[in-house]
């Protein structure tokens, strides 16, 4: 957790410390050009499986190449980009990219599946299944090689709305993952309702696997209830050789984590696959990141 407290306080804009509210514009312009002039990038973090040793996917994890602050985080602006109104630019942009660049990687030859994080106002949005249809299209990119993932949280605040629209990606071809699962307070019966395909179970759980019988437990039944509704869990933040054992050894299907890579520019990644994908037997796997 080094590098995310590290970042901490390292917002775009802060309202507390705006008393006058002068710097909101400037930030909200910053932002509006951000999106549209091609500063987001993608990183990419690989997702693996666990009985296969193979890779399973990556996740899209947006970056802001700010012209005078650097690298910038999602925890730095993806709150002002939801309170400004500029999430549907933002995430279409974020699409687009994933979208290119899986189509880029498919073209040499390596076809994965991208995850790309959405956000509440996407989900009430009842264009966005268009837009994603329209975008994958474009790009020429199977319905079934985009994951989608969403929080609990976001689920709870339309639900009705939501579970239209997911219904409609998932009746589309387009995977959906519950994101930061655990963490929320969504009912098992909501669960079961929703059109989903995968669940990503919290890394507070994942990180404490291996100390405490407790999470060890969480895991477990975690894995049964998804299983028993027919999704995949994948664990998200596994930090060393040691949590990705105990995880392959409850029978997750998927893991992800700085012990696998930290995300990577997209030509990184494909380095890292191209090495990863070295015949097992060697020991060369696991600690790359
Ligand atoms: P998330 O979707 O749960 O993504 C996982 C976050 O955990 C990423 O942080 C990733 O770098 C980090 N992570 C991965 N493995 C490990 C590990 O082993 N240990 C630890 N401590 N952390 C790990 P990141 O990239 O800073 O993203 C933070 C959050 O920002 C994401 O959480 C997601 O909710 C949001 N986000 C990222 N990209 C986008 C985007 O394009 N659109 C939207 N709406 N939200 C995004
Ligand atoms: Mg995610
Ligand atoms: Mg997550
Ligand atoms: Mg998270």
């Amino acid at each position: 957790y080094c590098a995310k407290s590290a970042r901490q306080g390292a917002v775009v804009y802060d309202e507390h410390r705006d008393g006058s509210g002068r710097y909101r514009l400037e930030a909200v312009d910053q932002l509006r050009r951000a999106i549209s002039d091609g500063e987001l990038v993608l990183h990419f973090q690989p997702k693996v499986a666990l009985a296969t040793g193979r890779i399973d996917g990556v996740e899209a994890l947006v970056r802001w190449q700010h012209p005078t602050r650097g690298l910038l985080f999602p925890d730095a602006f993806i709150d002002l980009a939801e309170s400004v109104g500029l999430m549907s630019a933002l995430t279409s942009r974020v699409v687009g990219l994933a979208l290119a660049q899986r189509r880029a990687w498919a073209d040499a030859g390596r076809e994965l599946v991208v995850a790309v994080n959405v956000s509440p106002s996407n989900l009430v949005d009842e264009h966005f299944p268009d837009e994603v249809a329209q975008l994958l299209d474009q790009h020429g990119v199977p319905a079934g090689a985009l994951v989608l993932e969403v929080t609990e949280s976001l689920l709870m605040e339309d639900r009705e709305r939501a579970v239209r629209v997911l219904a409609r990606l998932r009746d589309a071809g387009v995977g959906v993952s519950i994101d930061d699962y655990g963490t929320g307070y969504s009912s098992l019966a909501y669960l079961a309702e929703l059109p989903v395909t995968e669940l990503k179970l919290d890394r507070t759980f994942v990180a404490d696997l291996t100390a405490s019988p407790r999470a060890a437990a969480i895991v477990t039944s975690t894995l049964r209830l998804a299983h028993a509704l027919g999704l995949t869990l994948v664990a998200e933040g596994a930090e060393d050789q040691a949590t990705v054992d105990a995880l392959a050894a409850l029978g997750c299907d998927v893991v992800q984590g700085y012990h696998l890579s930290r995300p990577l520019p997209p030509e990184q990644l494909a380095a890292w696959a191209d090495r990863w994908d070295v015949p097992a037997g060697t020991t060369g796997r696991g600690a790359a990141g």
